[in-house]
Formats: C-alpha cells, structure tokens, sequence
C-alpha cells in the first residue's frame, strides 16, 4: 500500500443516522463502525452526544464510543452540540471532538438557541474544559463552521462571516477548522474561493476540513475543488446516507465510496481497499431497511482493469 495522501472520515454512524427514521441497534452499529475501520477508514464520527430526548438515535453514544475506541488504529470522532455535551463526551473517553458553530444567525437560534458569537462562546469554554486533560490524553477538538456555504433559513451566508467565524474558533483554541456545506448550497467556485480566504486569515499551516452534502449533487465537484486548493481532509457517509429532513427525496452527504473511487482513480491514495468497502456498503444497507442509499459505484462496479491504490492488509 501506498502512502495515505487524503484523509476521509466516515460520517455515517453520526450525520447518516441523525435523519433516518429507525433506531439501528447498537450492535449492527458497532459492527458497521469494525468493519469500515478493517476496510482501511481510519476517522469514524461514530455518535453524537446530544441529549437522548432530542436525537433518540445517540441514546447509546458512551457504548458505541466505548467500543470504538477499542479498535486499533482508529480514531473515533464524537460530535458535541454544547458544553454539557463536551463533558459527557470527554467522560466517555473521547479523543476527537467536533462541535458545529453555524455561521448563519438563523440557523443557529433555531439549533442552539444561541446567536454565533454566543456559540463561540461556549467553544472557548469547551476548549478550556479540553486543555484541563492531561497533555498525554488531551482530546482534539475541531470548530466546524456550519452552514459556511448558505442557509436553508437565512439564504445567503457572508463570506467574512465564514472568515470572521474561523478565525474566532482558532482563537478560542481548536486545534483544526471545517467549513460544512450543511444544506448543500455550495458550488466548486465558492468552494475554492472561501478556502483560500479562510486559509489566508487562519494561517497556511493551520489543519482545514470539509464537509460536503450532495443535495444537489454537487458534493464530489465541491469535493475535487476543496483538494485543488489544498484540502487532504473529508467527510462523507457509505451510500450517501443522511438524506436532509426538509427537503424530502434529496440525498445526503456526499457518498464515501464514490469519493474514495473518484482520489484512487486520479492517483490519490485513501488508504481505503475499495473493493471491501463496496462489501461494507451492502452489509449496513441491510441493517437499515427502510433508509434510502444513494452512489454510482456500487451499481456500475468498478471499470474493468482498475487498479485501486489502496488495499486492506
Ligand atoms: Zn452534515
């Protein structure tokens, strides 16, 4: 195997079951979380500590973080929404940690019930809880700018908003930033144009993540733009999974698969065996019956005399 160029973390375990209308039990998430990490995924957000009576999906996040953090080489990544969540999180053991801060007013009083800079706010007390860890097992924590690209509530989102967010986060202590396409408004264009401003503010070297929906179907376009400007971090589910609540029928996030197919073809290695991960795909599609799964590759299959890059041991 070649060296990993790319990083793509599996959102599904968190922002796929976030919108499916079943509970997937805890085992068949479990096992889906083993075998993705076997498959050669080496970030997996495996839950969200949101209180049970908001999201019952995440009821069992200490067990499922538990388990994950039980595998080797993994890194699991929890999200948080506040600080009572950032507490249970890092009493369960969690090592990575990402909270959203939405950059869009709207969106964030009708989430959080708190303005932007009021989440901020809670991020710098969070990253102060974080800092208070023993060096040696001191928890990441990644300020990821919601609805960076546009708001289904608000419209449009200023770009200095984004920028102004950012470097707020960076500030406050995260030890890497995200810029989430949370609705799936974003087009390759803006996509180039708000990294590099974003960069340019935060610093060259300072880590910068995507998050990308296909909504629209822009998600690998949007994907391609972020790596041509320098971007080697992505999230992205199996199948797509994580279809939007308020827009019925559109698909989800952008679909893991077809993205590590899309790097591996161009020469970027993943570190994920493409083949077994195809496997993965109809392993959970089974678990979920009624969830919709979306992606080309697994229908089409590979073309004939592909030679992947990257291969489970
Ligand atoms: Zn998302």
């Amino acid at each position: 195997m070649s060296a990993v160029d790319i990083t793509i973390t599996e959102v599904g375990p968190r922002d796929g079951l976030q919108n499916t209308k079943s509970f997937m039990p805890t085992a068949a998430k479990n096992a889906w979380i083993s075998a993705e990490s076997a498959v050669g995924v080496r970030q997996i957000e495996v839950c969200s500590f949101v209180p049970a009576k908001v999201i019952p999906q995440f009821v069992d996040a200490e067990e499922v973080l538990t388990h994950a953090n039980g595998i080797p080489g993994l890194t699991p990544v929890v999200l948080v929404p506040n600080f009572r969540g950032c507490e249970r999180a890092l009493a369960a053991g969690a090592r990575r940690v990402t909270v959203p801060i939405s950059v869009s007013e709207a969106h964030s009083m009708s989430n959080v019930r708190k303005t932007t800079a009021q989440a901020v706010e809670d991020f710098a007390r969070m990253a102060a809880l974080v800092r208070s860890q023993a060096q040696a097992e001191r928890a990441q924590l990644v300020g990821a700018c919601s609805t960076a690209f546009g708001c289904s509530l608000q419209g449009m989102v200023a770009e200095t908003d984004v920028v102004r967010v950012a470097v707020a986060l960076r500030e406050a202590g995260a030890d890497a930033i995200s810029l989430a396409d949370t609705v799936g408004y974003a087009n390759p264009e803006q996509v180039k144009r708000l990294f590099r401003k974003v960069r340019a503010a935060i610093g060259e070297d300072f880590p910068i993540e995507a998050h990308f929906h296909n909504t629209r179907g822009l998600g690998l376009a949007n994907a391609l733009a972020a790596f041509e400007v320098g971007i080697r971090n992505f999230d992205s589910t199996l199948g797509g999974l994580g279809g939007c609540p308020f827009a019925p029928g559109a698909s989800g996030n952008v679909v893991t698969e077809d993205l590590v197919f899309m790097f591996e073809s161009m020469g970027v290695s993943t570190g994920i065996d493409i083949e077994q991960l195809i496997a993965v795909r109809n392993t959970v599609f089974a678990a979920l019956p009624e969830a919709e799964f979306y992606g080309h590759i697994s229908k089409a299959g590979l073309p004939k005399g592909f030679q992947p890059l990257s291969r489970a041991a």
